[in-house]
């Protein structure tokens, strides 16, 4: 019999697994500590994949050659910790895709600014005629995506979790937005050993290789001094120029985004990009790097980036109800992207914040809120944290348990020109399912008003 590949987690990255395995041609075995989606069971059945759920059966784990685990299940889970003891690999989906195909890939992490970058990456290649397949954490499963085949280039969102299971894993395009503190909790609440993990985007890379990177960031640029990076290097600032970043990457000059990449310079106005905001200006700069790496045309590349339709709940404009606009940022779920969605918005703010704190640290947020937020609407079933951090910054706080009472007092304390801004800076699950639940819910609340 062909060697067993035992799958643990039967969702998205499992089931993607269980298809390239079989595929070719290893014995699968997927386990599931909860329940496997319905429609995931037909797929394993047709594929005539074996599966359990509700448990794991450790002796048929410990027996399998390697193992592929979902990023949701943490190093120190009981059974991961007896398989590393017993010397069986555990490596994660995008490592055991990575081996079955030669098409570049585009992979791009960091705390925040994935899901956004990777998708504007998406846009300009589909844009140019490419068959690119956006993959990994957004999206299909990377090995998914392998199995089905035929694509030109893939564009990968890569979160800590899927990294710390790459080992020899090679990206062509590596791109590091930023590093701050999020998931500490999987981390020994180390930020050095989550900024270890983002930086095995670099691993492996030659000197053929591209890392683009945020060089403002000072993690990032501290953290690069201590690691041997072959691949050539494109540094994105806000605020250098080209040529002081030393020719190569990209700057900004006179409201302009300047863009080099082999001799081959780019020039944008700010203005005319479509995701506004600064961090956007992150997003816009490393996926016009990573498109004219690929020798894409620049008037495509400029076309793209001002085309492109922001994704929900990412600083989404929803609408203006008698002169006060609404603004979704739902996927705010760390201090750093809340900083980003206060600092973006310049006029009074009335700020819904709250929900699960991962341990925040609201410090940063003081002279933005103090000089920008009028009200603060607490969004959560313990706002005690937030209370204590911002009582004596607004002159109005209130707690709600619900989009639609938050929506309603926002608009009743509002007046003409002001924005209420969903930046929760925390997780959703107190109230909601998740963060696309919680947007929803906000953006249904503003159009029954
Ligand atoms: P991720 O996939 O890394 O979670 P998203 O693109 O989904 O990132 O954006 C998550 C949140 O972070 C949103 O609130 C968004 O406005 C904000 N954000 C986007 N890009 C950046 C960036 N480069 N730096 C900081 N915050 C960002």
């Amino acid at each position: 019999m062909s060697a067993r590949i035992a799958i643990l987690g039967g969702g998205e990255s499992g089931i993607g697994s269980a298809k390239l395995a079989s595929q070719k041609g290893f014995d699968v075995w997927v386990s599931d500590s909860g329940i496997i989606r319905d429609d995931r069971k037909a797929t394993l059945g047709a594929l005539n994949v074996a599966f359990e759920e509700g448990g794991h059966s450790e002796g048929k784990i410990l027996s399998a050659k390697e193992v592929i685990k979902s990023p949701g299940i943490p190093d120190n889970a009981p059974l991961i910790i007896k398989l590393r003891e017993a010397g069986i690999p555990v490596i994660s989906e995008i490592e055991f895709a990575g081996r079955y195909t030669n098409v570049p890939k585009i992979c791009v992490t960091g705390s925040n600014g994935k899901t956004t970058t990777t998708t504007l990456i998406h846009h300009i290649l589909t844009r140019a005629g490419m068959n690119a397949a956006m993959c990994g954490n957004v999206g299909q499963s990377f090995a998914g995506m392998v199995a089905e085949g035929g694509h030109d280039i893939y564009v990968l969102e890569l979160s800590s979790f899927q990294l710390d299971g790459m080992y020899d894993f090679k990206a062509e395009v590596a791109v590091l937005l930023n590093i701050t503190p999020d998931h500490l909790d999987r981390y020994n609440y180390s930020l050095e050993e989550y900024a270890n993990s983002k930086f095995r985007i670099i691993q492996n890379q030659t000197a053929e290789d591209h890392f683009i990177f945020y060089t403002d960031d000072p993690i990032v640029s501290k953290g690069l001094t201590t690691r041997n990076s072959q691949a050539q290097h494109y540094p994105i600032s806000l605020s250098h120029s080209i040529d002081e970043l030393g020719g190569q990457g990209a700057g900004i000059e006179n409201e302009t985004i300047q863009i080099n990449t082999k001799n081959q310079p780019f020039t944008m106005k700010i203005q005319e990009l479509a995701l506004q905001g600064r961090h956007n200006l992150v997003n816009s700069m490393a996926a016009g790097v990573s498109a004219r790496l690929f020798e894409l045309r620049k008037e495509l590349v400029r076309e793209s980036l001002i085309d492109f339709d922001n994704i929900e709940h990412r600083l989404e404009f929803v609408t203006k109800v008698h002169g006060i606009t609404f603004i979704n940022d739902s996927k705010a779920t760390n201090v750093n992207s809340t900083w980003y969605a206060l600092e973006s918005v310049d006029k009074p703010i009335i700020w819904i914040a709250g929900g699960v704190d991962k341990g925040n640290n609201y410090s940063e947020l003081y002279e933005l809120v103090k000089n920008r937020v009028k009200a603060i609407i607490c969004l959560g079933k313990d706002n005690d944290k937030i209370k204590a951090a911002f009582a004596d910054k607004v002159d109005t706080l209130v707690e709600v348990e619900s989009a639609e009472d938050a929506v309603r007092i926002a608009y009743d304390l509002g007046y003409k020109g002001d924005v209420v801004l969903l930046s929760p800076a925390c997780a959703s699950f107190d109230l909601f399912e998740n963060y696309e639940d919680r947007g929803h819910q906000f953006k249904q609340a503003v159009r029954r008003l």
